[in-house]
C-alpha cells in the first residue's frame, strides 16, 4: 500500500486517550504540540500538511482508494489484490536474496523445527527439487513416463504431487489446516515454503508448520503406496496419520519442557 495513503503508521502509545481527529484540532488549527507528542515525525508532517476545513465540518469516515471516497466492492477487491501482489513480491525478493546465501534463514528455520529428521529431509529434498517424483526421475535418469500415477492426468512435478493433484487436493480438504495461497505460488515450492515460514512467529505458528510438514510426509507416503503397491489409503487415515505423528511429536516436546 502506498505509504501515507490515509493511514497513520505510528503505533498507539500506551495510555493514549485520543479517539477522534477533532481532539487534535484547536481553534480551527492543528494542535502541533499535541500531534508531536503522539505521532512519529513522518506522520506528524503528513497530518499537519492536511488542510483543515474552514467551515468546521464534522468528522466522517472516508475510503481513500476511490475518487468518490466511498468504498465499493470493486475498489476493495483492487486493494486486496494489490496487498496480495506486494506480499508475493516481498516474499519473492526475500527468497531470491536468501537463496544465494549460505546458512540462510530458510535452512536455519528448517533445521530448528522440532520434528523428526525424516520430515526435515523431505522438505530439504523438495527445496532442492530432488525428491524423486516422476518428472525429476525423467530428467535425472531418463525415466520414460513422468505422468502422475495418482490421477493419471498431470505430469508429476513436486507441486503437482503435493498440492495440485486431485489426490493431494482431497487430502488438504480433509486436513485441519489450510494455507490460502497455495495456488498463488504455482510451481514454486521454495516460495510457498518461505511464505508458510512467516507463520512461525505467530501463536502456535511453529506447530502449524510442523503439522503441515507431517501432511506433506503422509502425501508422499500415500503417493508411494499408489506408485509401488497400487494401494490407495482412505483420506481419513492419511490425515489421521499426520495428526497422530504431530501429536506424538508435541507430547515428546511437552515432556522435555516438563523435565527442565
Ligand atoms: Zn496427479
Amino acid at each position: 500500500m502506498d505509504r501515507g495513503k490515509g493511514k497513520v503508521f505510528t503505533s498507539k502509545p500506551p495510555n493514549c486517550q485520543l479517539q477522534k481527529v477533532y481532539e487534535l484540532i484547536q481553534n480551527g488549527k492543528w494542535n502541533v504540540d499535541k500531534i508531536k507528542a503522539v505521532f512519529s515525525e513522518e506522520d506528524c508532517k503528513r497530518i499537519i500538511s492536511i488542510p483543515l476545513s474552514i467551515c468546521n465540518g464534522k468528522d466522517k469516515l472516508v475510503w481513500p482508494y476511490s475518487t468518490t471516497r466511498v468504498s465499493t466492492v470493486k475498489t476493495g477487491y483492487m486493494v486486496a489484490k494489490k496487498i496480495q501482489k506486494e506480499k508475493m513480491e516481498r516474499i519473492q525478493q526475500e527468497a531470491s536474496s536468501c537463496r544465494n546465501e549460505q546458512n540462510t534463514k530458510v535452512w536455519k528455520s528448517l533445521w530448528s523445527l522440532n520434528m523428526k529428521q525424516k520430515l526435515k529431509h523431505v522438505v530439504w529434498k523438495c527445496l532442492h527439487r530432488i525428491i524423486p517424483v516422476n518428472k525429476v526421475l525423467k530428467s535425472r535418469i531418463g525415466k520414460e513416463d513422468d505422468k502422475c500415477m495418482c490421477c493419471r492426468e498431470g505430469k508429476e512435478i513436486i507441486e503437482h504431487m503435493f498440492f495440485f493433484c486431485r489426490h493431494a487436493e482431497m487430502i488438504w480438504k480433509t486436513a485441519p489446516i489450510k494455507w490460502d495461497e497455495i495456488h498463488e505460488f504455482g510451481n514454486k515450492f521454495w516460495l510457498w515454503w518461505n511464505s508458510i515460514l512467516e507463520a512461525k512467529d505467530r501463536v502456535e505458528g511453529k506447530d502449524h508448520i510442523i503439522l503441515t510438514v507431517n501432511i506433506l510426509w503422509q502425501i508422499w507416503k500415500s503417493r508411494n503406496q499408489i506408485h509401488f503397491n497400487r494401494k490407495r489409503k482412505c483420506l481419513g487415515s492419511i490425515v489421521n496419520g499426520a495428526m497422530q505423528e504431530w501429536f506424538e511429536c508435541q507430547s515428546v516436546q511437552r515432556g522435555k519442557v516438563d523435565e527442565e
